[in-house]
């Protein structure tokens, strides 16, 4: 008998409540109306940093620009679309001065992971501040020309930066990761990285290269990695992952060959699990205190619907 593994729970950075207002990043005099109107809202970040207001109801993400900018040295400014009637955008402050907001009693400083997984911010705002934290990750990466070397300037919302010199248009990136699950009738084959906290096993995962299909991506990890083939590969889902700026494509693969090598630069480890033990790694209950992932990322949610067929929540 599995156990029961109760209500699933939503994936992190995906119930985005930003209506992206795309046509209108081309309108300068629109984006800087909705900046000075007082129902714009802003997300205060300093590199992996994120600002929180302490308030009666909680922790709020949620600044004024111009209470933004006077946190810490300001530096880009980003629209990010529409909410609540209002402009929402995302501003990025010297990650130095962020750090050093941590003594102040008024506010909370923390990383996004750390927000997502304690819930201390609303699950609304975490595909906001995703958005905002891998957008402006990206402007403080290409502040100069790839073409020719001389600076560029944003423009467009942030949605575009051009090089004033050579006149090179450079568009905001998304890095694709496939994140699989490898599974051979009743096992699946999870891997763990030195990185990881103690016990913690989770999916494979690797960069998609160019030229590269997402099916042969994840064949090409796991062969990789684990030294496992595989065949039929079918897609599940996919979730923003801003650290600092990628796509995670989550996939099922069926191995046809079942004898392990690990690739020690990559992994610490990794090996086949039964699917009831993997359950109980699910719910945390297992007695060596082997777990998988939390539900706020996508492989948690790729080893349940192995295990439990369906998913995720995209809220
Ligand atoms: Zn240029």
């Amino acid at each position: 008998m599995f156990p029961d593994l109760g209500p699933r729970s939503p994936l992190g950075y995906t119930a985005s409540t930003i209506a992206r207002a795309a046509e209108r990043r081309t309108d300068a005099g629109f984006i800087t109306a909705l900046e000075q109107d007082g129902t714009a809202r802003a997300y205060a970040i300093g590199g992996e940093l994120v600002v929180l207001k302490k308030t009666a109801d909680g922790l709020d993400p949620l600044f004024t620009p111009a209470e933004a900018r006077i946190l810490a040295a300001p530096a880009e400014t980003v629209f990010l679309g529409c909410a609540n009637g209002g402009g929402r955008f995302g501003i990025s402050l010297d990650p130095a001065g962020v750090q050093a907001l941590k003594t102040r009693a008024d506010l909370h400083v923390s990383d996004l992971r750390s927000i997502a997984v304690q819930g201390l911010a609303a699950v609304d705002h975490l595909a906001a501040m995703a958005e905002a934290k891998a957008l402006l990750h990206w402007h403080a990466r290409h502040r100069f020309c790839a073409n020719c070397g001389q600076p560029t300037k944003l423009v467009q919302g942030g949605w575009r930066r051009d090089c004033l010199a050579c006149k090179a248009e450079h568009f905001p990136r998304t890095d694709p990761v496939v994140i699989m699950l490898a599974t051979a009738g009743e096992r699946c084959l999870l891997g763990r990285q030195s990185r990881f906290a103690p016990g913690m096993w989770s999916c494979l995962a690797g960069f998609v290269e160019p030229g590269e299909t997402i099916e042969h991506a994840v064949r090409r990890e796991i062969q990789e990695e684990a030294g496992i083939r595989c065949g039929r590969v079918a897609y599940f889902a996919s979730q923003p992952w801003p650290f600092p700026m990628s796509l995670m494509i989550g996939c099922h693969a069926d191995a046809v060959s079942f004898d392990i090598t690990v690739d020690r630069t990559e992994l610490e480890d990794a090996r086949w699990f039964t699917r009831e033990e993997t359950a109980i790694m699910l719910l945390r209950r297992h007695p060596q205190g082997l777990t998988t992932p939390p539900p706020v990322a996508i492989a948690h949610h790729i080893i349940r619907a192995w295990i439990d067929p369906g998913g995720p929540d995209l809220a």
